[in-house]
């Protein structure tokens, strides 16, 4: 044998972590007090417990406390009482506890890691490596957050007590990504981990005795989809974040739904891995392994759709392959293994299932030749090629080691392919040319692009989808406004739109009779039904007739408001020239306005015309900070910089109040547009004449075709209409309380953002009423990674 032949025929040793100490930490604890309410070690109350077993092996861990509806009530209980002090405590205060908790954790790191790896199957390298130091560096960083709050966050204050709910891929860093912010904030916790995984959990919560973190502050409860739906109906929670299936994101959405409950949703994903043929292919491999074998494709974020554009398709595959075949699957303890097992043989079901019939669908399977262990739940890699777009495999979320291969021809191709899912999590883009990767990410619909790269995290950057990947985003200074309340002004209560008689007789003085139609595409045009709604003046008469819109108007303005282009991808400096201009000429007919207000709401010509000049002040307000609600550069512990780019969130729907309704509806129009998103606007139901006496305003203004779109008619079924239209991005609600109840349920086919004012309206002559909190409701925040040197 030569020398070349020994180093080929070399292979790696056993190289076992110890696992002695968390074997001591597992023994010497009781499992069965496991719940941590109000500082204090918990048994259920009502004594039941759920095991967690080892996922290489299959063997009992520990037989877990099982909370009940009675400890969840405990637990928000704790968390009520400690709520006052901590939100008050100073931002320093708060900071040196955060500090203090990441501090105490560098201390136990090792055990973290190995207990995160029994627990998981996680393979040690990465718990070591990557979960852990991560869980840490969130804690650290948002210590600065608790200090930095009253400067970078001012008129905001924590949203209270906080549910949060946690899957079992990153256990302990998905707590830390909810309980570092929260704690920032001055919110006080009950967390539940997922119910394979708690056991870093129980851990964390040993560390919060030992950094001082006030009792009640945190609070850890376990338990499966039971103890999770207690906290997400549980009256004392203001706010909910969730991270886990879309399933169950969306079964949460409609349980909060009217409740007044702040949400985030962390959900799946099916993410595109996109390879151009300028690409430097053996990073891209590289890159590839760590986008789907990491955790065993067990990421929300894992690039579970490999892209490669034609030419060098097989050149790829067959790197790909090569690479598939080195990657060491075996014990997670190994410090040399790639693969470790998968969560629990349910999950190992599911993905054998999954990869069985994208198969039967066409997909051809490919696994490299080795053996796995005797025992455990391990999946071999896997790559599937000759996928179509419908393909199971292409369109689901598989949470495991599987890849599936699509081509591409050109650019066009690539960024279609990947946005052909319901999902929006995060996408990879692998090219040498840096501008076309930046030409690329803003148009995929992802919250997270990584160029040249895969899987990088960092506490100073957001985190978070689009779509059914949920809403709300983790890290970063957004991250912070997802457990922050800004003090809006808060208006009336908006009452059920009763249909009053209709008025018959013609109000004095008006001139040649107009007929009011609907604005949809740049056009007036009638309504579909052509049914019509007459309009009082506000002494009872007949002031005019608009047309009554229907499901079918709703869906023509929809389809109008997404095929205007020209908005989203104008300059913002672009559009804040149009609404510089909308204001100019709605200035000219400043008279005429009030003069409609007076005769339909009957206020005082003062009180009108002030209405009028708050409006025309407001859009150019917007116009104004259209250049100027900028992104942001992060420079993450990496070489790599983030940049946090504000984009649209798309097509918005807009239901606007009968107060002020002029002033209410542009307050409303106005951001949306001046971030470069295109609206569906619903006027007021009683008043919908100041809106479609707009429609000359906007036709002389240069706004594009399909920007703004108004369908006058009822509130309450047009708001239903958008909530379930799936093409709707967002939508804002300003109605009666089960109009918006109902909207924030009916959201969930493609889970849009709603906006819903409560049954409240805003006071909109305020000041308050208008700036940064409506502009961020109007963006998505994506974090396009670009990293630097050789
Ligand atoms: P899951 O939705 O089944 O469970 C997540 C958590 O929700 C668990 O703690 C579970 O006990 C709880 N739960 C289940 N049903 C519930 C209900 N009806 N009400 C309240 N709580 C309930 O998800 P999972 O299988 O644990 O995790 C995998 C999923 O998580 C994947 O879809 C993955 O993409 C997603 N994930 C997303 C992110 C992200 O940041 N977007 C991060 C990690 C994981």
């Amino acid at each position: 044998m030569n020398i070349l032949d020994r180093y080929h025929a070399m292979d790696y040793g056993p190289a076992p972590e110890a696992r002695n100490e968390a074997d001591a930490w597992l023994a010497a604890r009781d499992f069965g007090k496991a719940l941590f309410i109000d500082g204090a070690w918990k048994a259920a109350s009502g004594g039941k417990t759920f095991e967690t077993s080892e996922p290489s092996s299959g063997k009992l861990l520990a037989k877990i406390s099982d909370a009940s509806a009675a400890d969840i009530d405990a637990a928000v209980a704790a968390a009520t009482k400690a709520l006052p002090k901590w939100s008050a405590s100073s931002g320093y205060q708060r900071a040196k506890v955060l500090y203090a908790i990441g501090r105490a954790m560098q201390r136990h790191q090792r055990l973290f890691a190995v207990l995160e790896t029994i627990d998981n199957g996680k393979p040690i390298r990465e718990s070591r490596d990557i979960d852990v130091p991560l869980a840490i560096r969130h804690f650290i960083h948002h210590a600065g957050w608790a200090q930095a709050l009253d400067k970078d966050f001012p008129g905001h204050k924590g949203v209270g007590v906080v549910g949060q709910i946690i899957p079992w891929n990153f256990p302990l860093l998905m707590l830390a990504w909810k309980i570092a912010p929260a704690l920032a904030a001055g919110c006080t916790v009950v967390l539940k981990p997922a119910e394979f995984t708690p056991l870093t959990a129980i851990l964390f919560a040993e560390i919060c005795e030992r950094a001082g973190v006030p009792k009640g502050v945190v609070n850890i409860v376990h338990g499966g989809p039971e103890a999770g739906a207690a906290i997400v109906n549980h009256p004392g929670i203001q706010k909910i974040a969730f991270t886990g299936s879309s399933e169950v994101g969306k079964i949460i959405r409609k349980a909060t739904a009217g409740s007044g409950k702040k949400l985030s949703l962390e959900l799946g994903g099916k993410s595109a891995f996109i390879v151009f043929e300028d690409a430097d292919l053996d990073s891209a491999v590289e890159g590839l392994v760590d986008g789907i074998w990491f955790n065993q494709g067990q990421v929300c974020c894992a690039g579970s759709r490999l892209l490669v554009q034609e030419g060098i398709a097989d050149a790829l595959i067959a790197k790909v392959k090569t690479r598939m075949s080195r990657l060491r699957v075996g014990s997670p303890l190994d410090k040399n293994t790639d693969i470790g097992p998968l969560v629990d043989i349910t999950q190992l079901d599911r993905v054998k299932g999954l990869v069985a019939e994208g198969a039967k669908q066409g997909a051809v399977c490919w696994q490299p030749d080795a053996a796995l262990p005797s025992s455990g739940y391990y999946h071999l890699p896997t790559l599937a090629t000759g996928v179509s777009p419908a393909n199971v495999l292409a369109q689901e979320e598989v949470f495991g080691p599987v890849l599936a291969t699509m081509t591409f021809r050109n650019t066009e191709e690539a960024i279609e392919l990947a946005n052909n899912t319901r999902y929006g999590l995060a996408a990879s883009v692998w090219s040498e040319n840096v501008n076309l990767a930046l030409h690329v990410a803003p148009q995929l619909k992802a919250g997270v692009v990584w160029v040249n790269g895969t899987n990088m995290f960092d506490a100073a950057c957001g985190f978070g989808g689009y779509r059914e990947s949920g809403f709300g985003r983790e890290g970063g200074r957004e991250g912070m406004f997802e457990y922050l309340a800004a003090k809006l002004p808060l208006g009336p209560v908006i009452k059920v739109a009763t249909v009053s008689a209709q008025p018959v007789e013609q109000a004095d003085g008006l001139a040649i009779d107009r007929t009011a139609k609907l604005f949809i595409g740049g056009k007036q045009v009638r309504p579909d039904g052509n049914y019509s709604l007459a309009v009082a003046t506000a002494k009872g008469k007949l002031a005019g007739e608009v047309g009554l819109g229907s499901r079918k108007d709703i869906r023509d303005a929809v389809s109008a408001a997404r095929g205007a282009k020209a908005w989203p991808e104008a300059t913002a400096y672009n559009r804040s020239q149009v609404l510089y201009y909308l204001a100019e000429n709605l200035s000219g007919r400043t008279d005429e306005f009030a003069a409609r207000l007076v005769q339909l709401t009957g206020v005082t010509a003062k009180a009108a015309r002030e209405e009028v000049e708050q409006s025309i002040e407001r859009l150019f307000l917007y116009a104004g900070l259209a250049d100027k609600f900028e992104g942001r550069v992060h420079q993450p512990p990496a070489r790599a910089v983030t940049l946090a780019l504000h984009e649209p969130v798309g097509v918005v729907g807009i239901v606007a109040p009968d107060v002020s309704p002029l002033l209410g509806l542009i307050s409303l129009i106005a951001p949306a547009l001046a971030m470069g998103n295109t609206v569906v606007a619903v006027p007021s139901e009683r008043y919908p004449l100041l809106a479609t006496d707009l429609y000359q305003v906007i036709e002389y203004s240069d706004v594009p075709a399909g920007a703004i779109n108004i369908v006058t008619g009822r509130s309450t079924e047009l708001a239903g209409v958008l909530a379930r239209h799936d093409d709707v991005d967002g939508l804002w609600v300003f109605a009666d309380a089960e109009t918006c109840a109902r909207a924030e349920a009916e959201s969930t086919g493609n889970l849009k953002r709603v906006w819903s004012g409560n049954g409240r309206s805003l006071d909109w002559a305020s000041d308050e009423a208008a700036g940064d909190a409506f502009l961020r409701r109007a963006i998505e925040v994506k974090n396009v990674w670009v990293p630097y040197g050789d």
